[in-house]
């Protein structure tokens, strides 16, 4: 395969689009979701399974594998793909978000963020600099610009000065990251709810130039109204012909909503969170499988899936397992979750192709609005 990074917009209908990322460790089909490996595994699943749900890219955390076991280590066994034996694409966030939300006692300077990590109170500097080279030595395809994200809500005038500094912190990244046949900048828009600030941010990350473009700043509280408020215009800001990520997103419903609005890619923690806490996503919406219903129940989740949790076992199985606190019933409903947020992905790619989104997208809506099978 040619060492090169490309991204080919193949059919949109309306503002949705479908396309392919070609990278040297393989494609990924758009609109795209990527299962979250925090700590170089997606908790619960073999990477093979997880290839099997039909994800083609994983994303990796920075901030918790510059700690442990640290990117240097990493680098030392083979890159990230070799050390957790995921040879397709990863993306690695910059590692901004997590020392916001885990770390304690940070110091913000226009040169980066000094932090002490959660795990043993070390110290530690996140930097532009740092950053493009602790995704480097992990080796990732997607890399993500440095950037700060202020939690919403916030004044204007601090959103706009947070934003502007995360634009220097573009061009920083920019120039660190070098040249990388293959492998991927990409920039992070910000400017919080405001259209004006989301469009200078836009255009101060075209005057650099990436390889795809994150929409940052969102699914922080703000809820699905604003949020989608915000992607009706913040994805048409940016370049139609590079990929645009949606950071952090989201549930079944969430998903459709910004793929409806022209975002290309997103991640998020919560099918395979969920999946260790009992709560199933299924076409008729949530399932709580630790429900007493459940206990006496023959019939599989749902009777159309294709996962194991669904062929090969019962919910009064899946029930009994969660209530035994057995290792199998996270392994199973992860199982499930990704497969189901595989598939909505599938069927709207396989929409936008035809043309019949809404169409589609009426049927994902009726079948969440009539609700989970009858109990027996
Ligand atoms: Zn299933």
């Amino acid at each position: 395969m040619k060492n090169t990074f490309s991204f080919e917009l193949q059919k949109t209908d309306g503002a949705a689009r479908t396309g392919v990322i070609r990278t040297p460790r393989g494609e990924v089909r758009t609109p795209a979701f990527m299962p979250v490996g925090t700590a170089a595994t997606v908790k619960a699943m073999m990477p093979e399974s997880v290839a099997e749900t039909g994800a083609d890219i994983l994303l990796g955390n920075t901030y918790h594998l510059m700690l442990r076991p640290t990117a240097e280590r990493i680098d030392r066994l083979g890159g990230l793909h070799r050390f957790m034996n995921w040879d397709r694409p990863i993306l690695t966030d910059s590692g901004g978000f997590q020392v916001m939300s885990l770390s304690g006692l940070r110091k913000l300077t226009e040169d980066g963020v000094t932090f002490k990590s959660h795990i043993d109170g070390s110290k530690h500097v996140l930097s532009p600099e740092t950053s493009m080279e602790i995704q480097r030595l992990l080796g990732s395809d997607i890399v993500m610009c440095f950037d700060e994200c202020p939690a919403l809500p916030a004044d204007k005038s601090r959103i706009a000065d947070s934003m502007r500094l995360s634009m220097r912190w573009a061009d920083r990244s920019r120039a660190a990251f070098g040249d990388r046949p293959g492998h991927a900048l990409f920039g992070i828009q910000q400017g919080g709810l405001e259209e004006d600030l989301r469009a200078e941010s836009a255009e101060a990350l075209q005057q650099i130039g990436f390889e795809g473009y994150a929409v940052g700043g969102l699914a922080v509280g703000e809820g699905q109204e604003a949020m989608f408020g915000c992607l009706d215009f913040a994805p048409g800001q940016l370049p139609v012909d590079k990929p645009r990520y949606l950071m952090g997103v989201g549930k079944p419903d969430d998903i459709v909503g910004a793929v409806k609005r022209g975002i290309d890619m997103m991640d998020c923690v919560l099918p395979s969170r969920s999946g260790r806490t009992g709560q199933v996503f299924t076409r008729h919406g949530v399932v709580n499988i630790k429900n007493a219903r459940h206990a006496d129940d023959p019939r599989p989740l749902d009777d159309t899936c294709r996962c194991p949790a669904c062929r090969n076992y019962s919910r009064a199985y899946l029930h009994h397992v969660f209530r035994s606190q057995e290792m199998i019933s996270g392994m199973l409903l992860t199982w499930h979750n990704l497969t189901y947020f595989q598939d909505i992905m599938q069927g709207m790619r396989a929409a936008i192709a035809a043309g019949t989104f809404d169409a589609w997208e009426a049927d994902f809506h009726a079948g969440r609005a009539a609700g989970d099978i009858e109990p027996l």
